[in-house]
């Protein structure tokens, strides 16, 4: 029977696909594909850590002192019994073998699939079976995370062996929640779509999905209990609707839209070279934005000018163990720059913390983990400045690269004065050892992310320190309207057009052309086609975007003329309700 889950378009487009579903665990699971070759390899590794917790759990048995209560070898007894159980290691060496999942990814799924067989139990008793199942799969899996010969990511093997066995069809991923870690495995994945069940339109899970424009659903609730493993899904990204097990005329309607959208694409791409002029001459400059240098080729491909914010922070996530050093940073920023050749990049220095954190956590976990609300918690400059050796090594990284094309810093979530002599310090002694090392780094502008109100009512004391600014909308608007980005239960609060949040962001672009300072806007708002006019009207002449956007936005730029445009944004500021006050105050089309 067809049913329909309801969430939040985050990505759009018509995707058509089986689902994958990864399942959530408590322990810190990796989800990647392994390649036709690791397959014994990786059942070996199930087969070590069943027999590596068997013995764990007979050892604990057999120390048990003499006035433990009896129930407490039974309860050890019963774990041993489950591990052996072919329900659980059994089953999950299927999934290792048909679909090239990791040995952990193979063992949360199967333990999806009990979990849901206990949950229908009739039986109080077996049902509470369910904890005991659920505790020998967490020893497994800690067991599997210490185990030598773990991998992380996901190799082109991988990925090949996956279509392989997908065959013709595409896939679609459906989770309670992907971790920001995860999520930057998938992006070299086969999934042409993806759904959660938590998650805000600015979530991090929504900006990589975004990034690889496919199409998205998140915060749709109930998606990964009510979706079953390889069910047909429709995701309507536009709408943000799921269809399960769509009607054969549903199916074809979808196709439809599904070509009439590829259509499109094709006809936008070709103004991926067309300089972005306004009917009245402004130029505006349209840049991409970048979470590994790996994307710098795409940004390029799509017509980007360059780079208005490389997210450096997903080079620290997917990693077991030591974050990069000096050398593999400026290793990753310099292939970036060479990329770029010759257009500038602006690096952000790590935005770790609040919804990107270093460990794979959801949502719930970071939450559990890292106190009531993380963002704002110590995260990105915070971070950087209460970690100072690190945050020496990465602004020399960044520096090293700028001898090899135009580089720019930028600094995110700057609120206070008092960071800003810190930044300052840190920028000088950080060059004073390059210096004395003798090695070579160019001249580089130092910007700061205006993403807190604080820095947007300061912003004329921020721009006697900083060179140019960039306003991160994601981040302002969280913190404007105390909204959570990443929290579906407040996302119909999150909302771009309140006139505070305009307030704000005219406030900064006027202060900085005043100044003759660079301002650029690098939040999701700047790759969203519904603001682009109301940018312009406030005077903004660049936008940083997801090179996936740059087509569309840059056809909007092209029917513009600010000169028009201008005149609608006094009533508009003043209106509690920019949204229509802007609509009404178009010029009516013949
Ligand atoms: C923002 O906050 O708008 C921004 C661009 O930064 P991020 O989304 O990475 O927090
Ligand atoms: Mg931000």
């Amino acid at each position: 029977m067809s049913i329909q889950v309801f969430g939040i378009p985050v990505s759009r487009g018509v995707a058509i696909g089986r689902a994958v579903m990864v399942a959530s665990s408590r322990v810190d699971v990796a989800h990647y594909f392994v390649g036709a070759e690791r397959i014994e390899a990786e059942i070996d590794r199930l087969h070590e850590a069943r027999n590596a917790v068997s013995a764990e759990l007979e050892g604990l048995k057999r120390e048990l002192p003499p006035e433990a209560p009896h129930e407490l070898a039974a309860l050890l007894d019963v774990h041993v019994m489950l591990l052996h159980d072919e329900s659980l290691v059994g089953a999950a060496k299927v999934w290792i073998r048909d679909r090239h999942y990791n040995a952990e990814w193979a063992l949360s799924a199967q333990l999806e699939v009990l979990a849901r067989q206990f949950d229908e139990m009739d039986d109080v008793y077996l049902r509470e079976r369910k904890a005991d199942v659920e505790q020998v799969v967490e020893r497994l899996l800690r067991e599997l995370a210490g185990q030598a010969g773990a991998v992380s990511g996901l190799s082109a093997g991988g990925a090949q062996a996956v279509r392989d066995f997908a065959g013709e069809d595409p896939l679609v991923l459906v989770a309670n929640d992907v971790a920001p870690a995860d999520m930057m495995q998938f992006k070299r994945s086969v999934f042409t779509g993806f759904v959660t069940d938590v998650g805000g339109r600015t979530s991090h899970t929504a900006i990589v999905a975004r990034s690889m424009d496919i199409p998205a659903v998140v915060g749709a609730r109930e998606a990964s209990r009510l979706i079953r493993q390889d069910d047909w899904l429709v995701i309507d990204g536009d709408a943000g609707v799921v269809i399960v097990d769509p009607s054969p005329i549903v199916l074809e309607e979808y196709r439809f839209r599904q070509r009439q959208s590829e259509l499109e694409r094709a006809r936008l791409n070709r103004l991926r070279h067309t300089p972005a002029v306004t009917l009245d001459g402004q130029v505006v400059e349209l840049m991409a934005n970048i979470e590994l240098p790996a994307d710098a080729a795409g940004a390029l491909e799509a017509g980007a000018v360059g780079v208005g914010l490389f997210r450096s922070e997903f080079l620290f996530m997917n990693r077991e163990g030591a974050l990069p050093d000096e050398e593999e940073q400026f290793e990753a920023y310099r292939d970036a720059v060479l990329a770029l050749q010759g257009l500038p990049v602006t690096i952000r220095t790590v935005d770790i913390g609040a919804d990107k954190p270093l460990e794979r956590l959801s949502q719930q976990e970071l939450r559990h983990e890292h106190g009531l609300n993380p963002a704002l918690g110590l995260r990105a400059i915070r971070w950087s400045l209460a970690e100072p050796g690190m945050f020496r090594q990465q602004l020399r990284a960044i520096l090293r690269s700028s001898a090899y094309g135009k580089v720019r810093i930028l600094i995110p979530m700057v609120a206070q004065m008092g960071e800003v002599k810190m930044i300052f310090d840190a920028l000088d002694r950080a060059r004073q050892q390059l210096f004395d090392a003798g090695r070579p780094f160019g001249q580089v502008d130092i910007g700061a992310m205006i993403e807190v109100p604080a820095a947007a009512m300061l912003i004329n004391r921020f721009l006697q320190h900083f060179d140019f600014v960039s306003v991160g909308t994601n981040d302002l608007i969280q913190y404007t309207l105390a909204v959570d980005r990443a929290d579906e239960a407040v996302a119909h609060l999150y909302d771009p057009w309140h006139p505070a949040v305009l307030q704000l962001l005219q406030q900064t672009i006027a202060a900085a052309a005043a100044r003759g300072r660079d301002v650029c806007v690098c939040g999701e708002m700047a790759g969203d086609p519904a603001f682009t006019e109301l940018l312009l009207a406030m005077g903004l002449r660049s936008f940083s975007m997801h090179p996936a956007r740059i087509s569309t936005i840059k056809q909007r730029v092209l029917r513009a003329d600010t000169r028009l445009l201008r005149s609608r944004l006094p009533g508009v500021l003043a209106s509690d309700n920019p949204a229509q006050a802007w609509q009404q105050a178009a010029p009516s089309r013949p």
